[in-house]
């Protein structure tokens, strides 16, 4: 039996469209071809940006192009005592403290040292209430950060687009794991589900990848082992940007089930001929390991 075990991990803020289909379809693929099991789990750890009703829609999509999961899919929303369990560790651990700054309190320092920069789709968090800096400093504790090593450079291989590298201190800080709104963040939540899962390889969109350095980083502070990883190639919209839920990607289209697996495919470098889905699902995953 195949040890591999990988994932399709959506968030439910809206239906699948063509961008989230090549990675659900990578990821199956994979499995597949490794003669490994495939899992769905539905990220609604972000309950506010959620939509009722999206995962039903979420799934029926998949199992309309012959993607069904191989065992129980797994709800963030419903994982609250693993959450607090893995903080908890990590407060043990003098890895986690506690928080008060408000975003402009962490623009305000980073201004002050010359820094104000935003990487990674966030703010650099400058350190400001580190147990070594002091603490709260008697301001009241808002969200749960991890501590980040001070210096050196994360080295990771990714499978498709080879070494990368990202320095945690420089271009991250110590990230948020426990939000000041009381929810988990991503970082946690997917750290902790995909050990809970078994997951062996992580295949998803390349738009996540400067996000492995923080959960590599967060594995080892929990002790888990690491995966594999492998970040599939986006796909652009007419204006050159990312398809994305948020920027109101039009659904994926699925009148042609085959049609959409075929598009799919091609954005993975596949070109299959094939009649039904299962035979195209079954050519493709021969083909999977000499795709270009
Ligand atoms: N839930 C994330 C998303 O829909 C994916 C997380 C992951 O694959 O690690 O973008």
């Amino acid at each position: 039996m195949s040890t591999y075990v990988g994932r399709f991990a959506p968030s439910p803020t809206g239906p699948l469209h063509a961008g989230s289909l090549v990675a659900a379809l990578a990821s199956w693929l994979d499995a597949r071809a490794h003669r490994g099991r495939w899992l769905i789990r539905i990220e609604d750890v972000d309950l506010p940006r959620c939509i009722q009703g999206a995962d039903a829609l979420i799934l029926q999509q998949l199992a309309q192009v012959g993607l069904t999961s191989d065992g129980p899919v797994l709800y963030q929303s419903q994982r609250h005592t693993a959450y607090q369990a893995a903080l908890d560790t990590l407060v043990d651990r003098a890895q986690a403290y506690p928080c008060g700054c408000t975003r402009a309190d962490i623009t305000q320092a980073n201004a002050a040292l010359g820094l104000n920069k935003e990487r990674h789709g966030d703010l650099v968090y400058p350190g400001t209430c580190r147990p070594s800096q002091g603490g709260l400093k008697g301001k009241p504790a808002r969200a749960w950060r991890l501590l980040v090593p001070e210096s050196g450079v994360w080295s990771w291989q990714d499978r498709r687009l080879g070494p990368q590298t990202q320095c945690l201190a420089r271009e991250v800080g110590d990230f948020v794991i426990r939000r000041a709104d009381g929810l988990w963040a991503y970082q946690l939540a997917v750290v902790v589900d995909d050990a809970t899962q078994g997951i062996s390889d992580i295949v998803r969109g390349e738009d996540l990848t400067d996000n492995t350095p923080r959960q590599q980083w967060l594995q080892q502070c929990l002790g888990i082992q690491t995966p594999r990883y492998l970040h599939t190639p986006l796909v652009l919209g007419p204006n050159g940007e990312k398809l994305s839920k948020q920027n109101g990607a039009t659904p994926l289209d699925l009148t042609d089930p085959l049609a959409a697996l075929h598009t799919a495919g091609q954005a993975l470098g596949l070109q299959i001929q094939a009649r039904t889905v299962s035979e195209w699902l079954q050519a493709a995953t021969q083909a999977w390991p000499w795709r270009n």
